[in-house]
């Protein structure tokens, strides 16, 4: 029987383009999301984008424009980088554009409430307006101001905000995290959270006047004064995609009766999906997510990748130059899946040079060649056969870099295989045992063509193109200079 299987990007705010970090991400679910498919599953994929953030607000107010025009503008970045990206995602949401998403993030606010979980409370902070955020004794520097603000004078605010009762959930979600019944992945990121968890869970805050949002964001029921604060509202997009709001079909299927609900995110934001968030579907009596699988980041030429400094790297600028699937390649295979790596233009143009060009490129041309010369018709199409388990267990475990290296291991040993076969020379002394070892090797680029569709589509089915045809491609990865 076919698997129900939710699967989720997390939905990055919008006020500026998308950077490789963002692609990383994209990249990463998109792959596990076609090997569910490949493997029979019945996938619902989403991603989209935070419009309600804050930082969407102040940063449109800085380029002197309208909030919704600057936040659909740059929403459309994300998705062409999704689609320049070749992501098969179902569902792409814009949270400001989607009206089962602000009915759905009211119905949940609307549950918990009933539920007991949220109370109004006055609160009294340092208030930074640059960041629009209550700042701490340890968020502030030694003047007493926001690091990210110098020279700004922090405010003594005063305010009513709804709160989430956080606190209710502590011993549940120890248990539910230490049992893997909601497994975070990889351990490191799980041992994070319950010591987060265990230094003692305060509930937090989930709305802001109208004022200080600038007017920008969900409503919260029944009190006009209020909007939703940003955990609240984006959160809630992975049901409210599925039609929460009406308890839709698709949120029965992909939610309710899903075998597996999977969110991938950064590690930034671990917090907000393994605690807060689970916390609001257990207020909202809503089964919880499975697995949540968490990243690492790019740093580039060994800093934090930030517009001041000028290194952030758009990944079109990449996908124009070496093409998609040099470009997923790399991030699945030369960055770790959990952990931090630095990004350098000569560290993805060697790998490029190494294992496209001469690895895979080389390899498909050659056999291809022989082929297209030596056989009279195209080899059968192989019957699809069980991948190999070390295959399989790394890309269950989201180890994509060890399913690829698995990958490069069977196009390594079908080059020495062609070096100490020699066909070129045996199909001439002896046709029949040279069009055999041909024959074998064609079949085995076949199989590794059908690893390679998850992380590489377009390389996946060009291979398998080519192979049906008996013709050598066209160069599949030109060779370039950095
Ligand atoms: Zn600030």
């Amino acid at each position: 029987m076919k698997n129900k299987v939710f699967v989720s990007t997390s939905i990055p705010y919008v006020n500026a383009r998308p950077h490789i970090g963002h692609a990383l991400e994209f990249v990463q679910t998109d792959t596990y999301a076609r090997y569910r498919r490949l493997a029979g599953d019945d996938v619902f994929f989403t991603t989209g984008t935070d419009d309600n953030a804050l930082k969407n607000v102040l940063k449109a107010e800085e380029a002197n424009e309208a909030v919704q025009p600057f936040v659909r503008r740059h929403a459309a970045y994300f998705k062409e980088t999704c689609d320049r990206l070749n992501i098969s995602y179902d569902c792409f949401i814009e949270t400001s554009n989607s009206d089962v998403h602000t009915q759905g993030a009211q119905k949940l606010w609307d549950v918990a409430n009933k539920k007991g979980d949220i109370y109004k409370k006055e609160y009294e902070g340092l208030y930074c307006v640059g960041c629009e955020e209550f700042k701490t004794e340890k968020d502030i520097n030694e003047q007493g101001e926001c690091p990210e603000h110098p020279g700004k004078k922090l405010e003594q605010i005063k305010e009513s905000n709804y709160f989430f009762k956080l606190s209710n959930y502590q011993k549940t979600l120890t248990e539910l995290i230490e049992s893997d019944t909601l497994h975070i992945i990889p351990e490191t990121r799980k041992n994070e959270i319950l010591s987060f968890i265990k230094s003692g869970l305060e509930d937090f805050s989930i709305s802001r006047s109208v004022e200080r949002a600038h007017g920008w964001g969900v409503p919260v029921p029944g009190d006009d004064s209020q909007v939703m604060y940003v955990w609240f509202d984006a959160l809630s997009n992975y049901i409210n995609v599925l039609d929460y709001a009406h308890e839709g079909k698709a949120f029965q299927d992909f939610w309710l009766d899903a075998n597996e609900r999977i969110h991938c995110i950064g590690k930034g934001i671990n917090r907000f999906h393994t605690v807060y968030w689970p916390a609001m579907l257990l207020s909202g009596g809503i089964p919880l997510p499975h697995t949540v699988f968490v990243h690492g980041y790019f740093t580039v030429d060994g800093q934090k990748m930030s517009k001041s400094i000028g290194n952030v790297i758009n990944p079109i600028d990449l996908i124009e130059k070496y093409g998609i699937d040099a470009v997923r390649y790399y991030f699945l295979r030369h960055q770790h899946p959990f952990e931090d790596g630095d990004f350098t233009m000569e560290k993805f143009h060697t790998a490029y040079t190494a294992n496209l060009v001469n690895g895979l490129g080389n390899l498909v041309s050659r056999v291809m060649k022989l082929a297209e010369t030596h056989l009279d018709a195209p080899v059968q199409r192989p019957d699809a056969i069980d991948f190999p388990d070390e295959f399989t267990q790394a890309l269950d475990a989201f180890e994509f870099s060890t399913a690829m290296d698995y990958v490069w291991s069977r196009i390594g040993r079908a080059d020495a295989h062609m070096t100490e076969e020699e066909p070129f020379k045996v199909v001439k002394t002896n046709p029949e045992e040279g069009k055999r070892i041909i024959a074998e090797l064609v079949l085995e680029l076949y199989h590794i063509a059908r690893m390679l569709h998850p992380s590489m589509p377009t390389t996946s089915k060009l291979i398998k193109e080519t192979i049906l045809a008996n013709k050598k491609p066209e160069i599949m990865f030109p060779r370039l200079d950095l």
